[in-house]
């Protein structure tokens, strides 16, 4: 029972260490892993970002080359759908503004002549130049404008060229503001806006512009309707290049929106501002790009960016303004370039952008690097170039969600958390289980023991009944013949024996139990070794076994007799049982050394050396299919005593020539 339950704690001891052991090597392992998961994903994060900045640098050059492949085949084509379907597929109509410019370096589109080059010198008629004269000295010198009226419109009848017409009508205009006919004036002036739209006086200056700024000067509410109507498509022509745009074209726009401004609760259209700004921004790029491209065309080419393989230059503007860039085509001898703006350029290339193979959803921005408030590279953002023409441009690429690595550490650590837990949990469940089947062990060995130990109880009482009667009979010498006695007597020895194999269990039983304890008293050694060789007379008589005593007198000591006897009976039992054909024994009692010894030697079958250890183990037999009978339980039993006396029983046994057991025990 002791063993069992050392055992059984033994074995929870075990248990809980492993747990121990293996849920600190646990925790350990994950709080590890969790510290490098954070590192880990972050250094995903960046290398993902790194890659991302390479898919779209690689991206916007890609998309670049194919806008300047397509815009080239369009000027060599001049196909105007494919700038169309150029515009429109590659979602860049906002970005996309077309330009032409001639040899000499004007542009053709948007529309921009060099003053000079509209200046014709077709010679006026010599009546024509009388009349004009005339009508001019009246109006300036004489002041009389009445006949001034009537040479002008005679001058008009022979007017042979657009110039000499409209000079004239100019003047009229002029004449009928000082003669206060403001209708009249208003209507000359329209006549030159609608009908000598590109016509131009001798500095080469739009005689449209003029009479623009005279309309804007004399109107009044009355004509504030129709002057918007005519102002609108003034600006129309501006735009789509009836009229030509040159360097005065800014300061007349800002008239015309003064004049907008001014008469904003009569006049609410928009429409004005859109024409406005077009036509401002032709002259943005104008500017931006005019001295360049001149240089273009006169062959310096030092001012270029790059020159590409398909003949299409990239030039940036002139001017500082962020965002824009030019694919120009030098062709004769019409050359074309389309401006492109970075942020349409930069959502086209967004829209196409791969994002697959990523763990993580990035979003990517356009920032600005002279502005400094766009978030500095962080383990979440990376901030890199992405095109040589957008230099001043960076793209930032940052994570989606930026507690994503949070997220996904709380993650690990919950399934982490939840992988202990249930650890932990199986080992308690495991410990508890394990109890519980150490208990039932243990009561189950209990009740085992119990139960041999009630029954052989039971045993006894008849069995020593037995034993007495016989003996009684025995002794009765009137009764019983000498056979009957002889009967009597070996009723005795075998009930004797019965009792000493009981006796062997019972005891077994007290100390499986935990119950086996000894009063010691002292007793004569003497008396305990020649009574027990008297009870085994029977017993070696039978079995022809010739003992040799050697046993001293008056050896005293503190023993508990009984288990001694018992003890010594089993060692010569064992003798006898295990006997062979030499049938002799040596039984001794001594003292030496301060300790009394009693030794039972035969001259038997001997035990193998391998087997000395296991003899004294409960239920032990060397040779299971040897015919002796026995328990196994003789020697266990004779040792617990001895050794509960404080003393020991030894074996020494050679194989084939027979064994000695020694009891040794403490002079007390
Ligand atoms: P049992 O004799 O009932 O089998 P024991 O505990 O007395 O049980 O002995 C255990 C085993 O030791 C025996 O089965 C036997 O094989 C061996 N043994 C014991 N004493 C001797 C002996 N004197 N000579 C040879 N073998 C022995």
């Amino acid at each position: 029972m002791l063993k069992y339950s050392i055992k059984g704690s033994r074995l929870i001891v075990i248990f809980i260490f492993t747990a121990i052991i293996s849920g600190s090597i646990l925790t350990y392992l994950s709080i590890n892993h969790i510290s490098n998961y954070r590192e880990l994903l972050e250094k995903k994060i960046s290398e993902e970002e790194r890659d991302l900045s390479n898919r779209f640098s690689s991206g916007f050059k890609n998309n670049l080359d194919s806008i300047s492949s397509r815009f080239r085949y369009y000027l060599e084509e001049k196909d105007l759908s494919v700038l169309q379907k150029l515009k429109i597929r590659d979602s860049i109509k906002e970005g996309g503004n077309y330009i032409e410019i001639d040899r000499n370096g004007s542009f053709l589109l948007p529309n921009f002549p060099d003053n000079e080059g509209l200046i014709t010198n077709i010679e006026s008629s010599k009546i024509y130049l009388e009349r004009l004269h005339l009508a001019e000295n009246n109006e300036f010198n004489v002041s009389d404008f009445e006949k001034a009226n009537s040479y002008y419109l005679s001058a008009l009848e022979v007017a042979t060229s657009k110039t000499d017409s409209v000079h004239i009508y100019n003047s009229m205009a002029r004449l009928y503001v000082k003669m206060d006919l403001q209708q009249k004036a208003f209507d000359a002036y329209q006549t030159i806006l609608t009908e000598f739209r590109s016509t131009v006086n001798s500095s080469g200056f739009p005689y449209a512009y003029f009479s623009v700024i005279k309309l804007l000067q004399i109107s009044n509410p009355s004509n504030f309707e129709e002057l918007r109507t005519l102002l609108t498509s003034f600006l129309e022509e501006l735009a789509d290049g009836t009229i030509p745009l040159n360097d005065s074209s800014l300061e007349l726009m800002d008239l015309i929106e003064e004049w907008r401004e001014k008469n904003q609760n009569q006049l609410n259209n928009e429409i004005f501002k859109d024409l406005i700004d077009r036509n401002k921004n032709s002259l943005l790029i104008i500017n931006n790009y005019k001295i360049q491209l001149k240089n273009i065309l006169r062959q310096h080419n030092n001012e270029v960016e790059d020159s590409l393989t398909n003949d299409v230059l990239r030039i940036k503007p002139i001017l500082d303004s962020n965002g824009e860039l030019m694919l120009f085509f030098e062709k004769q001898p019409i050359s074309g370039g389309l401006v492109l703006r970075l942020e349409p350029l930069f959502m086209d290339v967004l829209e196409k952008l791969q994002f697959d193979n990523l763990k993580f959803e990035y979003e990517l921005n356009l920032v600005d690097k002279i502005e400094t408030n766009y978030l500095a590279n962080t383990n979440i953002i990376s901030t890199s170039e992405f095109s040589p023409y957008f230099e001043n441009n960076l793209v930032q690429i940052a994570l989606k969600n930026e507690n994503i690595i949070d997220e996904n550490v709380l993650k690990k650590q919950l399934t982490y958390g939840i992988g202990l837990f249930i650890f932990l949990g199986t080992m308690v469940l495991g410990l508890y289980l394990l109890i519980q089947d150490v208990n039932r062990e243990k009561r189950m060995n209990k009740l085992r023991a119990d139960f041999v130990s009630n029954v052989t109880h039971e045993l006894k009482t008849p069995l020593t009944s037995i034993n007495m009667f016989a003996e009684a009979m025995n002794l009765s010498e009137e009764t019983l013949d000498s056979k009957q006695k002889k009967y009597a007597s070996i009723i005795v020895k075998e009930s004797e024996k019965l009792k000493r194999m009981i006796n062997n269990i019972l005891e077994f039983s007290k100390k499986e139990n935990d119950k086996l304890s000894y009063k010691l008293k002292r007793s004569n050694i003497t008396g305990i070794v020649n009574s027990t060789l008297k009870e085994m007379d029977y017993f070696l008589e039978i079995n022809k076994i010739e003992v040799n005593r050697n046993i001293e007198e008056n050896i005293y000591a503190a023993v508990y007799d009984e288990g001694l006897k018992q003890a010594l009976s089993n060692l010569i039992s064992n003798g006898i049982k295990y006997s062979s054909e030499n049938k002799k024994m040596n039984v001794q009692l001594f003292k030496k050394d301060g300790n009394i010894f009693i030794e039972v030697e035969d001259y038997g079958i001997g035990i193998p050396k391998d087997k000395l250890d296991l003899i004294f183990d409960k239920f032990y037999r060397v040779n299971l299919n040897a015919t002796t009978s026995g328990t196994g339980l003789g020697l266990t039993v004779s040792r617990d005593i001895i050794e509960e006396q404080h003393g020991k029983l030894l074996v020494e046994s050679t194989l084939g020539k027979g064994s000695k057991f020694t009891i040794i025990l403490n002079i007390a």
